[in-house]
């Protein structure tokens, strides 16, 4: 190597991410206790999730059912001999000092899924990332802190046990991302397939998907890993996506200037956009693994697999390429329809009901999903029907009424619901879409508006507008407007 010659390094992230999505089972993990969120501290608790001393755990079926349609939907093997392990640890909300996991033999491991992102020219960058594994665990308990010492003297800590026990898969990632769109969409996706299984709301708000950050910087070429950092407190996508951008700017700048970095575990500050360092990592943590003597191993028969693998339902990327092959929709819109399963669901069933594909994405995407975000409505709480949304699409198709009319309708429809065909009838709202019926109108309005005809024709054209203002108001806005312009310009210019 010559040396002397300044070597301009480039560095690469590797980022692995580590997920606890909370199982949406209505009992927790190893007990009859509810999991509902919001309840009174300490409502929600029994001497099992208590920890205490003699009690019995049982496994929810559930749990286990969840678990495996989540890691069957990640590509993963699910394992045919699994168990639990106790994880020790002391903390005040755990009341066990020990929390029930999976240690050597997780329910699945072995699997990927894939992310895509768009490049400038709208097209679809497909990416797989593995899935090293998916484990059960318990959730622990909350600690509240509350009271200040600067004002009343004196600090307390509060532990509300209505969580622990609160079933979890945990997901780790293969430490394939390397920036923070990948891993912020690799968090979306995740998040995606869980609720299109229905095994967890993936509510960040509320804690019931929360993703851990591990996060290293390397030259290129380099095949050891850098020191790796862990980020926690991220509670959105875009957290994630800032942050780890973030983080990877902070190391290579920590080391391009002769620095070292440390192992540890930092904050994600919203406000300051920036992580700050919480504790340092003196090597790994022994938590003593061992068996959980009191659960029995797991080994789950062909038949009862082969049936929840049979109840998965079609997947995010899957539906995702599906509508661009088959339907040719652009990458951009297939995102969006398929994002939620049940707008997916219902834009499905506006085709099979004879809707055409582009023009049902076109109003489930605009007018329909405008009206959902101002009104804070889910799709199934809308009372238009996928049959009466196809409906609609043909009234336009036909030429019935316009687009413009059906926009008027739709804020009757989304409410009251009903057949457009019966609303337009009703309305007497038809589109006047013939040739003689328009012609007769247009005739009238110039032979009633002499002067602007003749200054029309005099070379004052904008006064088109003001033609096309009256045949609108004369027919109460039902003129094919296409037709409707063209037969004006026809008209008034003599011909
Ligand atoms: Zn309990």
């Amino acid at each position: 190597m010559v040396t002397g010659a300044p070597v301009k390094t480039k560095y690469e992230a590797i980022i692995g991410l580590e997920t606890h999505c909370q199982l949406s089972t209505a009992t927790k993990i190893f007990c009859n206790c509810s999991t509902e969120f919001g309840t009174e501290p300490n409502h929600n608790v029994c001497p099992v999730c208590m920890g205490m001393p003699g009690v019995l755990p049982v496994l929810n079926e559930t749990v286990l059912e969840y678990a495996v349609k989540a890691g069957t939907a990640l590509n993963c093997k699910i394992s045919d001999y699994s168990k639990f392990d106790r994880k020790q640890y002391f903390y005040p909300d755990l009341p066990k000092n020990y929390q029930v996991s999976q240690y050597d033999l997780p329910i699945a491991e072995h699997g990927w899924l894939e992310i895509e992102l768009i490049d400038e020219r709208g097209n679809p960058v497909r990416k797989r990332i593995g899935i090293t594994r998916l484990h059960m665990e318990e959730d622990a308990g909350k600690l509240v802190h509350g009271g200040s010492e600067r004002l009343s003297g004196s600090t307390f800590s509060l532990v509300d046990y209505n969580r622990t026990g609160v079933p979890l898969a945990e997901i780790v990632s293969e430490p394939d991302i390397r920036s923070g769109q990948e891993a912020a969409e690799y968090a979306q996706e995740l998040r995606r397939i869980m609720r299109y299984l229905g095994v967890c709301d993936g509510n960040m708000q509320e804690g019931s998907l929360r993703c851990d950050v591990n996060i290293s910087v390397r030259p290129v070429g380099q095949e050891k890993f850098g020191t790796k950092i862990e980020i926690k407190n991220m509670n959105s996508f875009n957290a994630i996506g800032r942050a780890i951008d973030y983080e990877i700017e902070r190391q290579i700048g920590v080391l391009k200037s002769g620095g070292t970095l440390h192992q540890e575990t930092r904050l994600w500050e919203e406000g300051a956009q920036r992580t700050v360092s919480m504790r340092l990592k003196e090597g790994a943590s022994d938590y003593r693994y061992f068996p959980e003597p009191d659960l029995t191993p797991i080994e789950i028969p062909d038949e009862q697999l082969a049936q929840w693998k049979a109840e998965l339902p079609e997947l995010p990327a899957q539906k995702r390429h599906r509508y661009e092959s088959e339907l040719g929709l652009s990458a951009y819109d297939t995102r969006i329809l398929t994002d939620d399963r049940a707008v997916a669901e219902y834009f499905e069933a506006t085709l099979a009901a004879g809707g055409s594909a582009k023009q049902a994405a076109n109003w489930i995407m605009g007018d329909i999903t405008g009206y959902l975000n101002s009104e804070k409505l889910e799709i199934g709480a809308i009372a238009l029907t996928p049959q009466a949304l196809a409906e609609l699409i043909g009234l336009i198709e036909a030429n019935t009424i316009s687009s413009k009319m059906a926009k008027d309708l739709l804020p009757e429809l989304l409410t009251q619901g009903g057949s457009p065909k019966a609303l337009v009838e009703a309305k007497g709202l038809t589109q006047i879409s013939d040739t003689g019926a328009l012609e007769a109108i247009i005739d009238e309005l110039l032979v009633a508006h002499p002067t602007e005809l003749e200054q029309y024709r005099g070379g004052k054209t904008k006064l088109q507008g003001f033609f096309v203002g009256q045949l609108m108001k004369k027919t109460g806005g039902r003129a094919d407007p296409k037709l409707a312009n063209q037969l004006l310009v026809k008209k008034l210019q003599g011909e």
